[in-house]
C-alpha cells in the first residue's frame, strides 16, 4: 500500500506523494498500483443512449449551403432531440438564420431551435422576430444576449432593448410558450464580475423561464464537472448540457476557442504539435480527444450532449456512435 497522507495529513499533498512513491517502484508494480480509469461504457439494457443536439451556423454562400445540408442529412439519421441554428454576431444573420430554420422545419423531421440575440435591437424588433418564428411553427429558442458586431467591442444595451439574456427570456415567455435554452460558462463569462455573479446570472435566466443551459465549449472534462458541482450547490436543477466542439482543424478551432474565452490546455496544444502538414493525423487526434472527453463525461453520469458541429458531420457522427447512439430509420 502507498501511504497517501503527508505527515500533516493534508489532502493536496496526495498526488505529489503518490507520484513520488510510484517513481520508486518496479514497472509492473507501478502499472498495477496506479489509478484505474473506467473503460468505454458497455451497452446496457437499463441505460438509454444519451440525448444529442447539434448546432449549425447559417451558410453565407451556395457552396456552404450544400455543405450544411450534407451535414444535416448525415446527422439527422441519429435522431437528435433538437438541432440549433446560430444568429450571427450583432444579429447579422437574422434572415439567413430564419431561412435555415424554416427549411429544416419544412424539409426534415428534425426539431429546430433558433438562436436569438437581443444586442443592438429594440424589444419590439426582437419580439417581432420571435413572433414570426412562433407563427412558422418554431417552438424552441436559444436565448442569448449576444456580442457587439465589432470584435472586442463593449456591450451596450439598446436604449429600448433587453439589457441581458434573463430579460430576453422573460420577454420571450410573454410572446409565446417557447421552450427556451440559455448559455452557461464553465470558465465564467469574460465580463462577469465574479464566478458567483455569473452563476447567479445563470440562475436568473432559468428562473425567468429557460429550461436548459448549454455550456460554452471547454476541453478539460474536470472544468465542466466542477462547474456542475457549483451549479448544484447554487440550487440549479435544470440540465446544464456540455457543449462539445470536435476539433477537425486545430489552428482555427484554437482561435475560435480563445475568442470564446475557453482555455486551450497545454496538453491539447502538444497533441496537435507537428500535425500541421498531415490532415489525416489531425482528424484522428481530434476524434480521440473528443471521444475521450465525452467518455469521461459519460462515465460521470452525463447523458445529454450538445455538439458544435461547425457544419461538419464526420467527427460528431463518430463520437455519437462511440456514445452508443446509432442510426435510426425514419419515423
Ligand atoms: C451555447 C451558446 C450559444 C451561443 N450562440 C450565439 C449566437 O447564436 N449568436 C451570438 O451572437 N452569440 C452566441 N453565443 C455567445 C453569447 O452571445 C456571448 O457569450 C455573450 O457575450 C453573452 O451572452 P449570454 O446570453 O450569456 O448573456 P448574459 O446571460 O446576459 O450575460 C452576459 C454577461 O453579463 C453578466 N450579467 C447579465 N445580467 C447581469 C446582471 N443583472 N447583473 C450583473 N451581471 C449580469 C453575466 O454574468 C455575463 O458576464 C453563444 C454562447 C453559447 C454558450
Amino acid at each position: 500500500m502507498i501511504d497517501l497522507e503527508g505527515p500533516d495529513g493534508r489532502q493536496q499533498d496526495k498526488s505529489d506523494t503518490r507520484q513520488e512513491a510510484l517513481r520508486h517502484m518496479a514497472p509492473l508494480e507501478r502499472w498495477l498500483t496506479g489509478p484505474r480509469v473506467a473503460g468505454l461504457p458497455a451497452p446496457s439494457a437499463d441505460r438509454a443512449p444519451p440525448l444529442l443536439s447539434f448546432e449549425f451556423f447559417p451558410p453565407r454562400t451556395e457552396a456552404l449551403e450544400q455543405q450544411l445540408w450534407a451535414c444535416i442529412r448525415r446527422l439527422e439519421l441519429l435522431r437528435p432531440s433538437f438541432v440549433s441554428v446560430t444568429y450571427g454576431a450583432g444579429g447579422s444573420t437574422q434572415a439567413r438564420t430564419h431561412d435555415t430554420v424554416s427549411r429544416i422545419l419544412a424539409e426534415t423531421e428534425l426539431t429546430p431551435a433558433a438562436h436569438l440575440t437581443c444586442v443592438g435591437a429594440s424589444r419590439g424588433a426582437v419580439d417581432d422576430v420571435a413572433r414570426r418564428y412562433w407563427e412558422d411553427g418554431v417552438r424552441h429558442i436559444v436565448a442569448l444576449r449576444g456580442d457587439p458586431l465589432e470584435k472586442g467591442g463593449q456591450f451596450v444595451a439598446h436604449p429600448d432593448g433587453y439589457a441581458n439574456a434573463a430579460e430576453l427570456v422573460a420577454g420571450l415567455r410573454r410572446v409565446a410558450d417557447f421552450e427556451i435554452s440559455v448559455a452557461a460558462y464553465p470558465e465564467v463569462h469574460p465580463e462577469a464580475s465574479s464566478p458567483q455573479a455569473d452563476l447567479d446570472n445563470l440562475k436568473r435566466k432559468l428562473d425567468a423561464g429557460a429550461t436548459r443551459a448549454i455550456t460554452q465549449l471547454f476541453f478539460d472534462a474536470d472544468t465542466y464537472l466542477r462547474f456542475l458541482d457549483r451549479c448544484l450547490a447554487a440550487g440549479i436543477t435544470a440540465p446544464v448540457v456540455p457543449g462539445i466542439m470536435p476539433i477537425s482543424n486545430f489552428g482555427p478551432s484554437r482561435r475560435f476557442a480563445e475568442s470564446c474565452g475557453a482555455t486551450v490546455p497545454a496538453w491539447l496544444v502538444s497533441l496537435f504539435e507537428g500535425t500541421e502538414e498531415d490532415a489525416e493525423l489531425r482528424r484522428m487526434i481530434g476524434a480521440v480527444v473528443a471521444a475521450e472527453q465525452v467518455r469521461l463525461l459519460q462515465a460521470n453520469g452525463v447523458d445529454e450532449f450538445h455538439f458544435y458541429t461547425l457544419n461538419r458531420p464526420d467527427l460528431t457522427y463518430a463520437i455519437a456512435h462511440i456514445l452508443g447512439v446509432r442510426k435510426q430509420p425514419a419515423p
